[in-house]
């Protein structure tokens, strides 16, 4: 079992050999090829078990080959803290090292005005916490989810125990019915139950 046998393209192995991958973890054989069928995912995976990878090169793979369109960011991550955030992306800068695509972190306590400059050069993707993403699509039009083809729901129950119940449902409907979510949990709640039922189109469920 090997990242080669994955069916991703060569910059996507590549990146993995570079970072020391030797094989996919046991999510990461689950959900790539999974994901890259383009199926809603529900993953119950903790931190540490290659979640990042597991979606993040599905996700890439998928961008790899889809025509963009439009201006408008193509993946929305969002994670529940902005450490989470900060590794999130810095994880996906290393998986898109090989390719062109271009990765945005939008977090609070950093400066909204270099947040809007980094929106308005059209990243692929934006890692995101759930308020600093509404402020930004609410104030500044810098920013619009109209293209968003991949939704990702990362500590999905974490989102909903640190109070962003709200933000996480309003920023759903702001995406396009048509796209993929993949929707992560270490535990599986009522609330993130509630959650999946809003945000995920006959999800495939996976436990790692
Ligand atoms: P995560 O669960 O995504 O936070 O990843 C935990 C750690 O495992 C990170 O430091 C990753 O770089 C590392 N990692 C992810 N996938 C693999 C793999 N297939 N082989 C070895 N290390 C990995």
């Amino acid at each position: 079992n090997s990242f080669g046998e994955l069916n991703l393209s060569r910059p996507l192995v590549r990146a993995c050999e570079a970072l020391g991958y030797k094989q996919p973890t046991p999510i990461q054989a689950a959900c790539v090829p999974l994901a890259l069928t383009g199926r809603d995912i529900c993953g119950s995976a903790v931190t540490g078990s290659g979640k990042t990878a597991a979606f993040g090169l599905p996700l890439l793979e998928r961008l790899l080959f889809r025509p963009r369109r439009s201006p408008a960011i193509r993946v929305m991550i969002l994670t529940p803290t902005r450490e989470l955030a900060v590794q999130i992306h810095s994880m996906l800068e290393k998986l898109a090292q090989f390719t062109d695509i271009r990765c945005c972190l939008v977090v609070g306590g950093l400066s909204s005005k270099v947040q809007e400059v980094a929106l308005r050069s059209r990243p692929d993707i934006v890692v995101a916490t759930p308020g600093r993403m509404i402020d930004h699509l609410h104030n500044a039009h810098s920013v619009g989810l109209e293209d968003l083809a991949i939704l990702v729901l990362d500590e999905a129950d974490r989102l909903l125990e640190l109070g962003f119940t709200k933000e996480v449902h309003e920023l759903v409907r702001m995406c396009p019915p048509r796209r993929q979510t993949m929707l992560f949990s270490a535990t599986m709640t009522d609330e993130v139950d509630e959650l999946v039922k809003l945000s995920l189109n006959s999800p495939v469920r996976l436990s790692a």
